[in-house]
């Protein structure tokens, strides 16, 4: 009798032991899955005041939503184009392009994007989410430029391409561009991924070598930057068939998403070769299997979306490699984007809110 009873509360203990596993693992991402979404309205205005974000630091998290006027990003390409004239780029790489943009940095700088094309097969082009990995952003700047000078690319081909060139302006419009935004957050580590919690500060705070480092610090708690939400809003919106985010200095193609370790069924192998479309026409560009981290881009669009994402690592962030690194990869570029490769995503759209809030 004495021992049914032990046993009772064993099972009794592992029940609990498992359903508290589950409720760490599992509940905040259904939750997010399934709760009401409200207007993104309401969303900001209780994404302002929630006190998770802790009495002290409340006030740095704090962002305008405001749309910004014809006026704005002309004062704001004008300023692009005397960090361009600093690094010797190219001339004028923002005002001939028509943008969008519905979100500001801290900084009050707006988050910038456009399209081109209507199709059905979208590309989502993304840079200059480190500023200070410096030859990324012209590519960004050239490729929009590129392809308004030439529509034959994508008219009627079923085609859209949508490039945010500048994530993390704040971060450029600084002497000594930095890595982080003005909250001194890393945006590839603020991604609510459903590792957040348990692994990103962890493994800021214990990582070899580079404890506590600064210029990756993942943020008091997910999806609590502007920038962060601006990418989540564009994939919402536009649910891409797959996503390429150039960084610099690490010199390789990465991919995450369908298939990334193993790929066995058609769509998967379809999604993984999606990285040698670039290094085909790249020279060969060296292609690996990179990890990802807790809340990084690789880690939310491709591991958890399944939206093919690529990683294009430049090998150095030498400002002055932009010509030749522009020569280099614009046909690996153009081979990406007219990758044939139907939306394997699913799960896309998600709420951007903190779980707290629920
Ligand atoms: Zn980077």
């Amino acid at each position: 009798m004495i021992k049914n009873k032990n046993k009772n509360k064993n099972i009794y203990l592992l029940a609990v032991l498992f359903l508290s596993y589950l409720s760490m693992s599992i509940i905040p991402d259904t939750l997010m899955a399934y709760i009401r979404p409200v207007s993104s309205k309401v969303a900001e205005s209780l994404f302002t005041n929630i006190d998770m974000i802790t009495p002290t630091n409340k006030d740095q998290f704090k962002y305008e939503s405001s749309s910004s006027s014809k006026k704005d990003i002309k004062a704001f390409c004008e300023k692009l184009d005397s960090v361009f004239k600093k690094y010797n780029w190219f001339q004028d790489p923002c005002s001939s392009i028509d943008w969008t943009a519905e979100q500001r940095t801290k900084q009050g700088h707006p988050l910038i994007y456009t399209e081109f094309g209507n199709g059905q097969r979208s590309t989502m082009i993304f840079s200059g989410v480190h500023p200070d990995e410096l030859v990324a952003i012209p590519i960004g700047f050239k490729l929009a430029t590129y392809l308004k000078e030439n529509p034959d690319i994508y008219t009627d081909k079923n085609i859209r391409i949508i490039i945010a060139p500048l994530l993390n302006p704040d971060g450029l419009f600084l002497d000594k561009p930095t890595r982080a935004n003005t909250n001194g957050v890393d945006l590839n580590r603020n991604f609510f991924t459903k590792d957040w919690y348990s692994s990103a500060k962890k493994s800021w705070q214990t990582r070899p070598g580079r404890k506590r480092d600064k210029r990756v610090f993942p943020g008091y708690f997910p999806n609590s930057e502007v920038e962060t939400l601006f990418q989540i809003r564009l994939i919402n919106k536009f649910i891409p068939s797959k996503i390429l985010s150039m960084h610099a200095p690490l010199g390789f193609l990465d991919y995450d998403g369908p298939g990334k370790k193993v790929a066995s069924t058609p769509t998967e192998k379809k999604a993984k070769n999606l990285v040698y479309s670039i290094s085909e026409k790249s020279g060969n560009y060296r292609v690996v299997q990179y990890t990802y981290y807790p809340g990084s881009l690789g880690n939310y669009a491709g591991n958890e979306r399944s939206i093919p994402t690529v990683t294009l690592e430049f090998d150095t962030e030498d400002p002055n490699k932009f010509k030749n690194y522009w020569k280099t990869f614009l046909p690996g570029l153009m081979n990406y984007i007219t990758y044939d490769i139907d939306q394997v995503g699913y799960n896309v759209k998600s709420m951007f809110l903190h779980p707290y809030l629920e």
